[in-house]
């Protein structure tokens, strides 16, 4: 029997099982942002950001379909022209039949998300949530961030060594002081600095996130805590093996075997160059994320 029409649509309701879009914050703008709900799904690439590169690499790769973390319209388009970054997306999207969907902060609230991804890697037991309308203290459940603990207490150069070498990072920022042990740690993927007096409140001893705010880092300073300014991307990344995963065992489950893939050159858009003597230095791009799965 042929396999049935893999639609859009169907593809919506699949991402919809795994991390439901009436999740998503007000503000957010999740779903399919371009394209036909019609259209049958020859296959879907998935990254972080929705970029020009990404275009082409899925349009090298014969798929008509982008997943992506971050939305590519955000905030409501006043015009749409080709000699800026968002007006050729969407120009060369929309002459290859090419949709983009968004899965944002719906994929940051559910219990497997972007923060219990990082969470995993950084190998933190019993996580819960920080924060989110779902949340219960006794039943881990949906929200953003998570906290956990280490399986046993590190030094605070082995934890720092750890988060390096997990995120694969050139370098990290910290504010605050950090405890000469660690065992209890918060985290929040991507940009959450807002999360970081509830990391301290629940107990947490570091808090792990990107983009943190001068007064969030002076707060931790003043309040004697230790939050670490790991980066927005690498603080995100590991979502997208992991999101390509589940996408292909859900769309199994329902007979359909669209062909999932995750990008194989979109990285980090901030590069460290650091002082050597005032003259600066470029650190090496990190290698693309495939390779370190
Ligand atoms: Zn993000």
């Amino acid at each position: 029997m042929p396999e049935e029409k893999f639609s859009t649509a169907a593809l919506l309701s699949i991402l919809d099982s795994i991390a439901p879009f009436a999740m998503a914050e007000p503000w957010d703008n999740v779903g399919l942002l371009v394209g036909d709900p019609g259209q049958q799904v020859n296959g879907v690439l998935i990254a972080l950001d929705p970029t020009e590169a990404l275009i082409h690499e899925a349009l090298s790769q014969n798929l008509n379909t982008i997943l992506t973390h971050h939305p590519l319209i955000f905030h409501p388009l006043k015009t749409i022209r080709s000699d800026t970054p968002m007006g050729r997306i969407l120009k060369t999207a929309l002459a290859h039949n090419i949709s983009l969907i968004a899965c944002h902060t719906n994929l940051d609230c559910i219990s497997a998300g972007v923060s219990n991804a990082l969470a995993e890697r950084l190998d933190l037991r019993d996580t819960r949530p920080l924060a989110g309308p779902e949340y219960t203290e006794h039943a881990p459940t949906s929200g953003f961030g998570k906290i956990g603990t280490l399986s046993a207490p590190l030094a605070s150069e082995q934890f720092l060594r750890r988060v390096l070498t997990v995120l694969d990072a050139q370098g990290l920022q910290l504010a605050g002081s950090l405890p000469e042990t660690i065992h209890t740690v918060a985290l929040c993927g991507g940009s959450g600095s807002e999360l970081a007096e509830t990391a301290r409140n629940m107990g947490a001893q570091a808090y792990i996130t990107g983009e943190v705010k001068h007064s969030v880092a002076r707060w931790a300073e003043e309040a004697g805590f230790c939050v670490i300014d790991a980066g927005h991307y690498p603080t995100e990344k590991f979502i997208v093996p992991i999101l390509a995963e589940t996408l292909k065992k859900t769309c199994a489950a329902k007979g359909f075997t669209p062909t999932i893939t995750t990008t194989a050159q979109q990285d980090n858009p901030m590069q460290w160059v650091v002082s050597d003597h005032n003259t600066p230095k470029f650190c090496q791009p990190i290698e693309p994320l495939r390779k370190h799965n």
